[in-house]
């Protein structure tokens, strides 16, 4: 590829837009005209301008998602240089959407130049240095995936034009070097909520006042998606359809580049990456930051040419893999964050003058252009950077502790499967084992067992994702300090220091979820389901939905099924084949859909009396309520940030709605006061602050036979309401930083904090709240707020260890706070109960290890 002569002065292409527009005259926008795009003579008529399609001039109206996508369709149509793909559904059935863009005779061979791109990372000791002078390099170019964020995608829009319609020396020399990736609408839905919003409550004069109801977007606000996820923390995990859609279409092409452009406060300016250099992850090689240094150079010339301040390797970060602009780090690729300072609504107010949206737009437009002009002028470099990155794989398996990791799924099987699946969407390679093998005390097993080593492709990722870390060269983080992900999902895992002989058998290419059946055909008297398997909530509540009556055993007992003994732990859960409710033909058929449907194994029992342990009728076992789930959510009202997170009632949401078929209502705690909780018998608050909530109506409600479920940040209400009477226990961080200078006290604060690490905590495994759990577990900790063990014996059912930190940053006098304090209670309050989960268990929707722990609150919360 030729790279052509840059740096032509010519036009505009705002200006051009601005010029070309009717009714230009009408818009008060000040979007400088003059703002020069270097390198095109003009802009071809034939492509329709965002205006042609879409109706108004880009940065004078928020654009709706449809919209966007009606002019993506009609440049496809319109020029032969685009081509417009489909590559997902969101939550919403709204379609996500990409284009590429090329010159023709490269767009009518995209296979081949994917290919050649794959090689890079698949085989590059095949791609040689000469070979490297003649392929283009692909630039991802993504936008707003906080749907707030709204100027990225406007920004989206432009470049397509300008890519699309531009002729001269700027354009060429893209369209020569660089296949561009554009995608406008990382988060569709979100954008919908916002843009509705800000334009529904703008009139045609707008204003500036950032009190006004256009700059004040209502709980839950735009910026994540349907279930209330930031998106930019689901690149890792993958738990959501639309990150699912846009990690396959990552892995399809591995880009050099990619971008993801965001917004930030309103009196900040605009940044780029780098970030701060002491919190980059250790696993993404120094040289990925020296060329997004470099490529800063190119964001800085187009900003300087027209003045606009900036600033980098400040505040932004690139740690947590699971951000968009990291996620690429430590694969390859160079990934770029950008935030622009908000003008929230079409102008607004600020220290330094009215700041319009449109010069945001311009911002993102421009920085758009010098991360193509980068890629043209850096193109061999990050070839080659991505080629070697792959190509030293030796150097790297020398260099880390690890081989890989041992996953055993015969006792969790679905949350080892899960955690397969989302590795495998990584394109990370997993083996079943050829031989048996014993690693710490385990056994892991061909078929029940798989292998993930860093012997491949992937395995700078897999160490980015699965090992523990506890030491780190800075203690402030932008996000989490760990993510552990075989901590997440709860499973037994061995990490391997060497590969053992046998250990890697055929490779695996289905990690669907299995198993599930009936064991001992038809039943006599009744059922019995083991309690533990991820699923088995989700079976327990379709057999409480078709009205058959289950009750729970809380101790450990043996049945005969089919001539062999089985040991049953406690928790299981009995379905007796006489039902006042259901035939027995009805509850033989629920049986098996429930086995089949969810994973879980449930056995044929003939006979009511057990020949260990308690009888099926016994006295101590419970019959289950369904739950009637009422999920507090919402504003109250008073401010413009209170109320309920979010983000954790979302969680909540997600995870019943979706991933175990169970309806949740909803409450607003704006209104909450006039609604008839006598209809719910399981109140979830789980995380947020709730000083809307009548405390005094939630007690008599908990007193009357309710269960409140509180996590997270939503125990504080819970304590300081009195609902359960537990000590705090505090952290005197004034006398930890008496020494720090004034210019470090900031940093030293924020050193004493938690942003997010793994725990481990001890469970009393026969209370009924940690029924299916192990005695240790792995939770995730946010937050420094501790207590005391409750006072009364039974009612601390967790308990951090002496030495609770088993991966993420901590201080040492808060892991000295946090030692032995309580972090799972639960207390009888008249007819009810209320239970505190410390920790958010349902924390991003990968946490499954943990989800367990709130389902058990959800359907065992009443029957102690
Ligand atoms: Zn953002």
């Amino acid at each position: 590829m030729t790279a052509l002569p840059l740096r032509y002065f010519v036009a505009c292409v705002l200006g051009l837009l601005l010029v070309a527009a009717p009714d230009a005259q009408a818009q008060e926008v000040p979007i400088a005209i003059d703002t020069p795009v270097e390198g095109i003579d003009r802009y071809n008529p034939d492509i329709p301008t965002p205006q042609d399609v879409i109706g108004h001039e880009i940065g004078t109206r928020h654009t709706r998602p449809a919209q966007v996508i009606d002019y993506f369709e009609a440049v496809a149509e319109a020029s032969d240089r685009v081509v417009m793909e489909r590559h997902g559904t969101t939550y919403d059935h709204r379609p996500l959407i990409h284009a590429v863009v090329a010159p023709p005779e490269d767009l009518s061979r995209l296979d081949e130049i994917k290919a050649q791109n794959q090689a890079l990372s698949s085989d590059p000791s095949s791609v040689s240095d000469a070979d490297l002078a003649d392929l283009p390099a692909v630039a991802y170019m993504g936008y707003s995936i906080h749907g707030d964020e709204a100027s990225g995608t406007e920004a989206a829009v432009l470049l397509l034009y300008h890519m699309a319609a531009g002729e001269g020396p700027a354009v060429d020399a893209v369209l020569g070097d660089v296949v561009t990736i554009i995608d406008p609408l990382f988060n569709p839905d979100g954008r919908a909520r916002f843009v509705n919003w800000v334009n529904g409550n703008r009139g045609e004069t707008a204003t500036a006042d950032d009190q006004d109801r256009e700059h004040n977007q209502p709980w839950p606000g735009g910026r994540t998606n349907h279930y209330w996820f930031d998106l930019n923390r689901d690149w890792m995990p993958v738990q959501h359809p639309s990150s699912q859609a846009r990690i396959a279409l990552y892995q399809d092409w591995r880009p050099q580049v990619l971008t993801d452009y965001h917004e930030m406060g309103s009196e900040a300016t605009y940044f780029f990456q780098p970030g701060v250099p002491s919190r980059t992850n250790p696993n993404t090689p120094d040289e990925n930051q020296e060329l997004a240094g470099e490529l800063a150079e190119y964001h800085a010339d187009f900003l300087d040419e027209i003045g606009s301040l900036y600033y980098t390797r400040e505040q932004f970060d690139d740690f947590y893999y699971g951000k968009g602009s990291t996620y690429p780090d430590v694969q390859g690729t160079v990934g770029i964050l950008f935030e622009q300072a908000s003008s929230r609504a079409l102008k607004n107010d600020t220290d330094s003058g009215v700041m319009n949206y449109a010069f945001t737009v311009r911002n993102q437009f421009l920085a758009s252009l010098s991360t193509l002009q980068g890629t043209v002028e850096l193109r061999e470099d990050l070839l080659r950077y991505q080629r070697d990155f792959f190509a030293d794989r030796d150097e790297f398996l020398d260099d880390a502790p690890m081989t890989g990791y041992l996953i055993s799924s015969e006792r969790y099987p679905q949350r080892a499967q899960a955690l397969g699946q989302l590795l495998m969407q990584h394109r990370v390679e997993l083996f079943d084992l050829e031989e048996t093998v014993e690693s710490n005390g385990r056994t892991y097993r061909p078929g029940s067992a798989y292998w993930v080593p860093l012997d491949q492709e992937q395995g700078r990722f897999v160490k980015g994702v699965m090992e523990q870390r506890t030491t780190f060269q800075d203690s402030l983080f932008y996000d989490v300090s760990t993510w552990t992900l075989p901590l997440a999902f709860g499973t037994d895992y061995s990490e391997l220091t060497s590969t053992p002989d046998g250990v890697r058998g055929e490779r695996i290419t289905d990690m669907s979820y299995d198993g599930g059946r009936v064991v001992g055909g038809e039943a006599e008297v009744a059922y019995v389901m083991p309690w533990g398997r991820y699923f088995a909530p989700r079976a327990l509540y379709q057999l409480q939905d078709a009205d058959i009556t289950t009750r729970m055993m809380p101790d450990p007992f043996e049945v005969e099924v089919g001539g062999t003994t089985q040991s049953f732990d406690r928790g299981a859960i009995v379905i007796p084949l006489q039902q006042r409710n259901a035939t027995r033909q009805e509850v033989h058929a629920a049986v098996q859909e429930a086995a089949s449907a969810h994973h879980v194994e449930i056995m044929a029992v003939n006979r009511g009396l057990t020949p260990q342990g308690p009888d099926l009728g016994s006295a101590s076992s419970t019959v289950l309520q369904k739950p009637e789930v009422a999920l507090v959510t919402g504003n109250d009202g008073r401010s413009r940030w209170g109320g309920a997170s979010a983000a954790n009632a979302g969680e909540v949401w997600h995870l019943l709605s979706e991933r175990f078929d169970m309806p949740v209502s909803l409450l607003d705690i704006s209104y909450i006061e006039s609604l008839d909780l006598s209809e719910y018998n399981t109140l979830v608050m789980a995380g947020g602050s709730y000083d809307g909530l009548d405390a005094e109506r939630v007690q008599a409600w908990v007193e009357d036979g309710g269960t409140l479920i509180a996590s997270h940040t939503g125990v504080r209400w819970a304590v300081d309401h009195e609902m359960v009477e537990l000590e705090a226990k505090t952290l005197d961080v004034d006398s930890l930083v008496a020494d720090q200078d004034y210019a470090d006290l900031g940093e030293a604060r924020g050193a004493q904090g938690i942003g997010g690490s793994i725990f481990e905590a001890q469970l009393d495994t026969t209370h009924p709240l940690a029924f299916g759990y192990d005695e240790t577990i792995p939770v995730f900790r946010r937050g420094t707020r501790f207590y005391e063990p409750h006072e009364e014996p039974g009612h601390t059912v967790g308990t951090y260890t002496d030495t609770p930190r088993i991966s993420g940053y901590i201080s040492d006098p808060v892991e000295e706070i946090a030692q032995e304090s309580a972090a799972l209670v639960a207390e009888q309050r008249g007819s009810g109960q209320v239970i505190l989960l410390m920790d958010n268990p349902n924390f991003r929707a990968f946490w499954y290890g943990t989800n367990g722990l709130f389902l058990n609150a959800l359907f065992f919360g009443d029957t102690f």
